[in-house]
């Protein structure tokens, strides 16, 4: 690509997953702003407006390689991947199913991991890229009635270090946003008490709001000497484990 953004730099291929809404969609507009080439995947709904929006579903690996062809076709192979696609079934451990743990684990781990592995191709070839996994502060931090949800994104912890690892000497780093209680229709679902408790339990005494974890997720894309970090960000909640 050869267009240039308001920063001077060349304007860079980002993919965002789950960017049709919520903080997937604040990441896409952030980077849109700072004249980059964004494609959006979006799994029901209306496609957002504004991007190239691809259909898939992260359990899919089908539909996963058709979104990548799609967008290397258009705006060229992935160079920053922000894999935020994410999914709650929250249930007390003793009445979890096993269906709700697998389907939790399935999109949020394992869809984390096939776009992984799906982008990273392109990375060692163009020996660059950013890989942006959105975990999220119960990975560390626990929290009752969400054991796959909290499984699947510490799991994203070690997926990130090992792609560090693996591919750090390729110009390729895996870094890991940890955010804490954003606004969203996640979070807006959780029962009035629960968003209370957890309140109270800010020291910036305040929810997040989706462009914090925006900015985070820029940041991460323009360091190149950060590699298998977990930021969080979070107002505290975490005290940064
Ligand atoms: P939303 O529920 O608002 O959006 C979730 C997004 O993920 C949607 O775009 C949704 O698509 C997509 N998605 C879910 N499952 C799949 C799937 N199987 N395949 C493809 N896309 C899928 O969530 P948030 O914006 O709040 O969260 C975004 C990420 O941030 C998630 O990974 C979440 O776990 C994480 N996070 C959020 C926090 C918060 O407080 N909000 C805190 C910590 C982490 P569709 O519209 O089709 O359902």
């Amino acid at each position: 690509m050869t267009s240039v953004n308001p920063t001077q730099r060349p304007a860079r291929s980002v993919l965002v997953t789950g960017g049709n809404r919520g903080i997937g969609l604040a990441v896409a507009r952030a980077f849109a702003d700072a004249g980059d080439h964004v494609a959006v995947t979006y799994r029901s709904g209306q496609p957002p407006q504004g991007f190239l929006a691809v259909q898939a579903d992260v359990t899919d690996p089908a539909s996963l390689d058709a979104a990548f062809a799609a967008v290397e076709a258009q705006q060229g192979a992935v160079e920053v991947l922000v894999a935020n696609a994410g999914t709650t079934r929250d249930q007390l451990l003793m009445r979890m199913s096993d269906e709700e743990f697998d389907a939790v684990v399935d999109a949020n781990l394992s869809g984390a991991w096939r776009v992984a592995r799906r982008a990273v191709r392109g990375m060692v070839r163009a020996k660059r890229g950013r890989i942006i996994f959105m975990s999220s502060v119960v990975g560390l931090y626990g929290s009752p009635g969400q054991t796959n949800y909290a499984a699947s994104k510490s799991g994203m912890i070690g997926l990130a270090r090992s792609i560090a690892r693996e591919l750090g000497s390729r110009g390729i780093t895996a870094n890991v946003i940890a955010p804490g209680f954003i606004d969203t229709d996640m979070t807006r679902e959780l029962p009035e008490a629960t968003q209370a408790d957890y309140k109270a339990r800010i020291p910036a005494a305040r929810f997040g709001d989706v462009d914090d974890i925006a900015r985070a997720a820029l940041f991460l894309a323009e360091a190149g000497y950060v590699n298998g970090a977990v930021l969080p960000v979070d107002g505290g909640l975490g005290m940064g484990h």
